[in-house]
């Protein structure tokens, strides 16, 4: 009898004790984690646990912890930053948020906060990638997307935005593109002087004009080139050209010129007699004015198939040939199929410009046209 109440006893007694570890683990877990036991770890005694969470709330204790971790900074002095704001919880609250972001930049700090007064609505991400990039527009989620953006150029940034202001549907992409391509300036309406200084990367379009007087180094092209007609390119061209036939006629493909540099007043009568037959606006898509071409830069060959001259060029072995080539010996496609709209030009399957073989590469692995290449490598790196 007795053996088998001290047993009893002992059975209560342990279930007891098991009660109690299980109530206990989770009260245990609990302090452990709780952000006064943090605090503690790091070395703060219970009077002055009071006194932070006295300061802070509750609430931002473990964005301190993190913060005061990550930066270095002791929490009474993240305290004594935010401790004099008197804007109350919510632009503390953001202030938080910036302190501890990953990109935060201690410098920037007055920049983030300025932002997120003027922005109420921008979440802090954007705040300080923005702010990062020195960007103080008004907060839209297109800035991201443009900052974002392999071509994106910041002195066009204000550009961006009236042209993504007037086409809202447009994507950043898109964008970036039409602008690079100065779609977004009327043909011929704001045109300035082109800065020959490029060499055989200077820019001639719709925008950019050539001196009247500008006269390259010039060459005379063999006639068995160019149906008997007395044509002259610049002379860099004239032997990339023939480095370019030359392995051309190694796979039956033969390569005619059937037009290359022309002066302002050979490109002032061509232009006229284009307006004259096709009327302005379907005459300006075909032959630039006088000053605007890059004919007269001499960097350019019109081409013809001299096995086929009188097939539509584009319709050639020669020109599936080219596209296929072409950039190995420096000459890109300047109006292409598809791009008139970034162009401003039709399609012209035989007008190819020299600008290097480097240069000629890149744009055609990167399918982009010459404007938006010079855009972002060569005038926004002056
Ligand atoms: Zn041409």
């Amino acid at each position: 009898m007795k053996k088998s109440f001290n047993s009893k006893i002992e059975t209560i007694f342990l279930v007891a004790i098991f009660g109690l570890i299980l109530v206990m683990v989770p009260v245990v877990m609990v302090v452990a984690n709780s952000p006064q036991q943090k605090l503690k770890n790091i070395g703060y005694s219970d009077n002055e646990v009071e006194l932070i969470f006295g300061s802070v709330g509750r609430q931002n204790i473990d964005r301190y912890i993190a913060y005061s971790s990550r930066s270095n900074t002791s929490i009474e002095n993240i305290i004594l930053v935010l401790g004099n704001d008197a804007d109350g919880y919510e632009f503390s609250y953001s202030k938080i948020d910036i302190l501890t972001h990953p990109d935060f930049d201690q410098s920037l700090l007055d920049n983030y906060m300025a932002y997120r007064m003027e922005n109420h609505k921008a979440p802090i991400d954007a705040v300080v990638f923005l702010a990062n990039k020195g960007i103080n527009k008004k907060y839209d989620p297109i800035l991201i997307d443009l900052v974002e953006e392999k071509y994106f150029i910041m002195e066009r940034l204000e550009r961006y935005l009236d042209y993504f202001a007037e086409y809202p549907g447009k994507n950043s992409f898109e964008v970036v593109r039409a602008v690079n391509s100065n779609t977004d300036i009327a043909f011929y309406s704001e045109t300035r002087k082109t800065d020959i200084g490029h060499g055989i990367l200077m820019l001639v379009n719709q925008l950019y004009r050539i001196g009247e007087d500008f006269s390259p180094n010039l060459v005379s092209i063999d006639s068995k080139f160019t149906f008997g007609f007395n044509l002259q390119v610049e002379e860099m061209v004239y032997d990339a050209f023939l480095q370019m036939t030359q392995e051309a006629e190694r796979s039956g493909i033969r390569l005619g010129i059937i037009s290359a540099f022309r002066s302002f007043a050979e490109q002032e009568r061509f232009y006229n007699d284009s307006v004259r037959r096709l009327g302005l606006e379907r005459g300006e898509m075909h032959a630039a004015r006088a000053g605007h071409s890059e004919h007269h830069t001499g960097l350019v060959v019109d081409i013809r198939s001299i096995t086929s001259p009188n097939s539509l060029f584009e319709n050639t072995r020669e020109f599936v040939w080219l596209q296929e080539n072409a950039h190995r010996f420096g000459f890109i496609l300047r109006y292409p199929k598809g791009k008139e709209f970034l162009t401003g030009y039709n399609f012209e399957s035989w007008h190819w410009r020299f600008v290097g073989t480097e240069v000629a590469t890149y744009i055609f692995e990167n399918d982009i046209i010459f404007e938006e290449y010079h855009a972002f490598y060569i005038a926004n790196r002056q």
